[in-house]
């Protein structure tokens, strides 16, 4: 039976619209070979919202968006919108969408693809294979947590204070999605946390052995922050999914997707309890090469794939996209950012010409 699902997509700004037009014309084949109907529909964000409507989030867009299945968000902001006060800056409508569709997982897988190991700092040998799932919280712990400030002491001395805070339902959220996700992939999660010194992690870690509980077929382990960052620069195939709060996801993340050397190929996605969820490259809108055709889309359509996969369910879809941009990397074919001796130079449509070639074959 024919599945089908209402997508917003949002273009957004610089190489936004290039990348973007790429991986819906994949998306459409796909559709078509596994019987799923996508209706795509566009809605303004970031500067071309500025533009348009004085705002970097129209409400219309936000509305299109919930009322959708899933969104898929290509990039935002430009040298034109940098010097505009921060409420109407670009990057405000990325925060105002993600809290606007209540979206408190973060994930971000960081894979190392063969083609590309040496792009690594790492050496071969240990970045070789890995394949990590950071979960990370995103609207809680000590970016949001009160009190907040910087305030004066009785001495007038300044004292800046920020609280980490977490209540057991904000980690039995996330801890869910962290073990739906590692059912998803490998079956292991690790959850990392300062529970040797923080009262906030120690709840954090009770909650999630709790929730463990009822996943008996994921394997639950722990560390300590600093041990994990210690462990993912010394033997990363260790993990398979890790779950966080938000300062250490922040942190993880980075490093993790460090490993793999090419942040231009990274996909994220962003969850809340309810679809839809946001599916967004972790690159920026790139100005430099705007509308110059040098973009690589293969983040963009990794991004998609995370949304067939977490977003809709469609891990077979997922599967297919995820394939032909290994297969194109493998047949030689690279944007000028991920370039190196002896491969194919291709710009932002050729790639997407050769994801479709391979898809079709
Ligand atoms: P950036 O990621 O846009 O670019 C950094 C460098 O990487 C540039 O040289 C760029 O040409 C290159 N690059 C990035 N993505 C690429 C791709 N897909 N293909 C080829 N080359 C690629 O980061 P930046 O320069 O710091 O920021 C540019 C703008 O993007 C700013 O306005 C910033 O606020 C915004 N930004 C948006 C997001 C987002 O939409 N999620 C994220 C980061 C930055």
């Amino acid at each position: 039976m024919t599945r089908k699902y209402r997508i917003t997509l949002l273009p957004g700004d610089g190489i936004g619209p290039e990348i973007l037009a790429v991986t819906v014309d994949i998306l459409k084949v796909v559709g078509k070979q596994l019987d799923i109907d996508f209706q795509f529909q566009e809605a303004l964000i970031g500067g071309v919202a500025i533009d348009e409507t004085g705002k970097p989030l129209p409400e219309a867009t936000l509305k299109m968006c919930r009322d959708s299945d899933a969104v898929l968000l290509a990039a935002i902001g430009g040298y034109k919108w940098d010097n505009l006060p921060r409420e109407q800056r670009p990057e405000t409508g990325l925060l105002a969408i993600r809290a606007g569709l209540n979206l408190f997982a973060n994930l971000r897988p960081a894979t190392i693809i063969p083609q590309l190991i040496g792009a690594s700092s790492l050496k071969p040998e240990i970045v070789a294979g890995v394949d990590i799932m950071v979960v990370r919280e995103l609207t809680g712990g000590i970016y949001f947590g009160k009190p907040k400030g910087i305030f004066e002491t009785e001495t007038k001395e300044k004292r800046g204070v920020n609280t980490m805070a977490y209540t057991e339902s904000e980690v039995d959220r996330i801890a869910k999605v962290a073990f739906e996700t590692a059912q998803k992939r490998g079956g292991k999660l690790c959850s990392v946390d300062k529970a040797n010194v923080l009262d906030v992690s120690q709840l954090w870690r009770d909650r999630v052995t709790l929730m463990g509980e009822k996943y008996s077929d994921v394997e639950l382990s722990h560390l300590y922050v600093d041990n994990a960052a210690m462990q993912l620069v010394r033997a990363p195939k260790q993990f398979d999914t890790i779950v966080t709060g938000n300062l250490f996801g922040d942190i993880l993340s980075d490093a993790a997707a460090m490993l793999t050397g090419s942040i231009g190929m990274l996909p994220s996605a962003s969850l809340g309890l309810e679809k839809p969820g946001l599916f967004e490259p972790v690159h920026g809108s790139a100005p430099d090469i705007a509308g110059e055709d040098k973009a690589n889309p293969l983040a963009q359509v990794l991004s998609a794939a995370m949304m067939l996969r977490y977003g809709l369910n469609e891990p077979k879809a997922a599967a297919r996209l995820e394939k032909a941009v290994f297969e194109a990397l493998a047949q030689g074919y690279r944007t000028g950012d991920i370039m190196s001796d002896g491969m194919k130079a291709v710009g932002c449509k050729a790639m997407g010409e050769v994801l479709l070639r391979i898809l079709e074959s």
